[in-house]
């Protein structure tokens, strides 16, 4: 029996963003039209569009479609904002990215799945995600700051280096707390200090480097 994706991508639109009050329309355009069964293995691609994360290699997972929702919502993007991924895994969220905003910069720690995520992703045609295989709690200095930073594996606090790369008015997505389950906060930097949101609950692999988990 031959899938139809297109499909089963409305369908997770509707039923998993839009019915749970995603709004933002670039975000709801960006997942209505990635190939998310291209970022999961052949043996899963007819699980792609379930309402739940999946296995990728290393042990990681790409994250739930709702999640991936949530988070770049609450980035608040707009078109020319520098943005930073830490944790590529698949290279899913980094095009979702990438279809909103010109540049994103990616850091992941394995480098078997920066290369596989930058191979999906060049054969999708995205010219604009530059991304390096490195320890991502240190941020990416050499381009910063960011309007946005986006952290998709859970720290036990927040790492410096990623605050000090955070522009003036940007903002700051990650799940803060235990290795199993955290808080997702969204971090705002105002002129004089950070301005702190917690969002909802959840469940992120370990972000492990100097200053994740050890
Ligand atoms: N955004 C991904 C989800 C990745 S899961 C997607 O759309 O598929 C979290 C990823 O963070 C894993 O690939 C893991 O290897 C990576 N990771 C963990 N610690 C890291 C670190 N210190 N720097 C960069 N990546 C890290």
């Amino acid at each position: 029996m031959t899938i139809d994706y297109d499909q089963a991508r409305e369908k997770m639109v509707n039923s998993q963003l839009l019915a749970r009050g995603i709004r933002d329309q670039n975000v709801l355009a960006a997942m209505r039209k990635i190939p998310r069964h291209l970022f999961v293995g052949d043996y899963l691609q007819d699980q792609a569009y379930d309402d739940r994360p999946l296995p990728i290699a290393r042990q990681q997972t790409i994250s739930q479609p709702y999640m991936v929702a949530l988070m770049t919502e609450a980035l608040e993007l707009s078109r020319q904002d520098r943005v930073l991924e830490i944790g590529t895994g698949s290279g899913y969220q980094a095009a979702v990215l990438a279809e909103i905003c010109d540049t994103v910069y990616t850091v992941e720690k394995f480098p078997e799945l920066l290369d596989q995520a930058a191979a999906v992703c060049r054969q999708l045609g995205y010219r604009n995600i530059i991304a390096k295989s490195d320890d991502g709690t240190l941020g990416w200095p050499e381009h910063q700051p960011y309007d946005a930073i986006l952290v998709t594996a859970g720290a036990p606090q927040v790492p410096q280096p990623l605050l000090d790369q955070l522009a003036e008015g940007g903002r700051m997505l990650i799940p803060v707390g235990g290795d199993l389950i955290q808080e997702l906060k969204k971090l705002t930097r105002r002129t004089d200090r950070i301005v702190e949101e917690r969002l909802i609950g959840c469940q992120f692999v370990p972000l492990r480097g100097k200053h994740g988990w050890q």
